[in-house]
């Protein structure tokens, strides 16, 4: 094979992004599309691309959106070609499995990739209607739910928490759109609340000032609405002076510890998802889960709480929030820990991310069933997780299960158990 004669294409771009070096370096090797194989356990559970798996042709994979992107990059296609473009590109939950298995063979950037793709289709042709009322949502109420802003702080309602607004505090608490705003959540950030005020954490919430994260937007594709957000939230948040912002939720988690950074926005804080603090309060003793829970419980790991959560360091693992919510469940005595088997890096998405959950529920519903299969095959009881996107794709894909699973929240659960 001839060798490229642009110099470009023969550096090792680590630490930049290059689109055209990530979609030519692709060997073509399928990869992306499977659990490692020294990681694999059975043929039923060896994928690791929803998207793939569902679709089957090669176009939907990983490694066929390097062709459309070199494709286009090369300008032998537009986006506006096929309509299937439209499909191949957000027809894909974002969950980053294929790219973590990508950097097992190579330092590609795929999912960088894709959201630049799908930057570029949102420029070019404008937002997919089956995500504009997501998108007009976030710009009009400033959430993602068509809810007033009025709405944010109901849930703190009588729990006597304090306001940022008026008072300062060393832990901000961020609810984020779905725990504060959905009425069938809600008891998740209540739970956090009093769970911090049995520990005696000084911290407040920032009630109808509280503003999305701008996860949703960030991988759909409006890169400039979701930095016009992560600007104004980290200069809000860096004015409170707090220590440490706290997440219960893990798209906002991922959003605001790691992609705020990539954007180079300056943080005076360092962010947390709440599962993390509740391990460190748990070491220090401040934290005493007493009670007996007797449960067999499987833990789903939220993209955004692993692999979407941290740098990528060439050479080294994929890192993510693994143990902290595992040494809870261990924590509460009764709780049986049964693992699936694609765990960590290699976890199968709930099938609700990218605007998945929103602009193609079928695929999501799809997706959630088949984890919620997983997990059943551990013989637990019960499906843990502490993500609102999980639970409510993973919640409706249960509700159409004729055996059915049990579906907890870490946080509800350990508050369950003092
Ligand atoms: S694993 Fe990486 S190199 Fe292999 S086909 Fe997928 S994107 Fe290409
Ligand atoms: S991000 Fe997830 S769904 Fe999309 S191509 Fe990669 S593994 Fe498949």
């Amino acid at each position: 094979m001839e060798l490229p004669k642009d110099p470009r294409y023969l550096k090792y771009p680590v630490g930049e992004f290059d689109p055209r070096w990530t979609a030519w370096n692709c060997s073509r090797c399928s990869v992306c599309k499977w659990v490692d194989s020294w990681h694999v356990k059975s043929w039923k559970y060896a994928s690791v691309c929803p998207q793939h798996k569902r679709y089957r042709f090669d176009s939907y994979s990983c490694q066929g959106k390097m062709d459309l992107a070199l494709n286009y990059i090369d300008k032998k296609i537009t986006l506006k070609d096929s309509s299937a473009v439209k499909d191949v590109l957000f027809r894909c939950t974002m969950c980053g499995g294929c790219d973590a298995m990508d950097k097992k063979v190579r330092d590609g950037e795929t999912l960088k990739l894709f959201k630049w793709l799908r930057q570029k289709y949102v420029s070019e042709l404008g937002p997919i209607p089956e995500h504009r009322a997501l998108l007009d949502s976030i710009k009009n109420y400033d959430n993602v739910w068509l809810q007033p802003r009025t709405r944010r702080n109901v849930w703190a309602k009588d729990m006597n928490i304090k306001d940022l607004t008026k008072d300062k505090a060393e832990v901000i608490l961020f609810t984020g759109c779905t725990y504060g705003l959905s009425q069938e959540l809600q008891g998740t950030i209540q739970a956090v609340g009093k769970i911090l005020k049995a520990c005696k954490v000084d911290f407040g919430i920032l009630g109808e000032k509280e503003v999305c994260c701008g996860s949703p937007l960030e991988k759909i594709g409006a890169e400039e609405e979701f930095t016009r957000l992560a600007k104004q939230n980290v200069e809000t948040f860096n004015t409170l002076k707090s220590k440490i912002l706290l997440t219960p939720c893990a798209g906002c988690y991922g959003t605001i510890g790691l992609e705020y950074d990539e954007r180079k926005l300056k943080k005076n804080f360092k962010v947390l998802h709440v599962v993390e603090y509740l391990e460190e309060l748990l070491n220090s003793g401040k934290l005493k889960i007493k009670k007996e829970l007797p449960l067999k419980v499987t833990w789903h790991d939220p993209c955004h709480m692993g692999r979407l959560s941290r740098p990528y360091v060439p050479g080294k693992e994929i890192d993510g929030v693994y143990e902290a919510p595992r040494n809870l469940l261990k924590a509460i005595p009764g709780v049986e820990l049964y693992e699936m088997e694609r765990i960590k890096e290699y976890a199968w998405c709930c099938g609700g991310g990218g605007g998945v959950f929103t602009g193609f529920k079928d695929f999501a519903q799809w997706t959630a069933l088949e984890r919620l299969e997983e997990a059943k095959d551990t013989g637990a009881q019960a499906i843990v997780t502490s993500c609102p996107w999980c639970e409510s794709n993973l919640g409706n894909a249960i509700k159409g299960m004729e055996e059915k699973i049990g579906l907890k929240n870490l946080i509800e659960l350990i508050t369950e158990a003092l």
